[in-house]
């Protein structure tokens, strides 16, 4: 099974995915806890390149195809292996990051970012995608190091990933799970703990 989490910065799904893969494995399972940008060798140098803040201007179109390059690796060389020896796979940030940030936040429009991510991915969507959802002007406040190149956008840019991310998970309720990010750590964990629950094999 593979669970995807997504939000926007400072929406504690960092947090919220490790605490569910602990959850998880307490509960027998086998889990792979990764993260995106920069899960494998190649991936950590893409996601250098990525947030650095001198890469200021960089083309949106370059900066698609590099979160969609550090994403083919993951899928090819940490995911589908996790999935087929059967662990559940607990992803913080996965497609729908590009097409929030890429697709709303760059105004690149999610459909052309949808069919390069669909074929970095070979089509992987996950069973259940958690978004941790709160407002940007709340998220960029939580932010303890100094902001890297995506987070030092103009609010608006958040405000965009934002309302995208909640489009996307309108329009697929089945799989997605949104929970509001502003309620204290352990009701959120309580929250999504529930939902998952439901979709964990017997
Ligand atoms: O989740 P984390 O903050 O570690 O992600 C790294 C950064 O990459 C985030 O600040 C996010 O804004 C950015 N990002 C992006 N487009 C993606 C995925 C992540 O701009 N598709
Ligand atoms: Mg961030």
């Amino acid at each position: 099974m593979f669970i995807a989490f997504e939000g926007g910065e400072g929406s504690g799904k960092t947090t919220q995915s490790r605490l569910l893969a602990i959850w998880l494995r307490d509960q027998g399972f086998d889990v792979v806890q990764t993260r995106e940008p920069g899960s494998t060798k190649v991936g950590m140098r893409l996601r250098a390149i990525l947030l650095d803040s001198t890469h200021q201007g960089l083309s949106a179109h370059a900066e698609t195809l590099l979160y969609a390059a550090d994403r083919a690796e993951h899928v090819e060389k940490v995911i589908r292996p996790a999935l087929e020896r059967g662990s559940m796979v607990v992803c913080d940030r996965y497609v729908d990051s590009s097409l929030a940030y890429q697709g709303a936040g760059r105004v690149l429009g999610a459909d052309e970012v949808a069919q390069v991510n669909q074929w970095a991915t070979g089509g992987l969507v996950p069973h259940l995608t958690v978004l941790v959802d709160v407002p940007p002007s709340v998220g960029l406040r939580r932010h303890a190091h100094p902001a890297d190149r995506i987070e030092s956008e103009p609010l608006d840019f958040h405000e965009r990933v934002r309302s995208e991310f909640r489009a996307l998970a309108a329009r697929d309720p089945e799989r997605y799970f949104v929970v509001d990010g502003t309620l204290s750590q352990p009701e959120v964990s309580r929250l999504i703990q529930d939902r998952v629950r439901e979709v964990l094999p017997d």
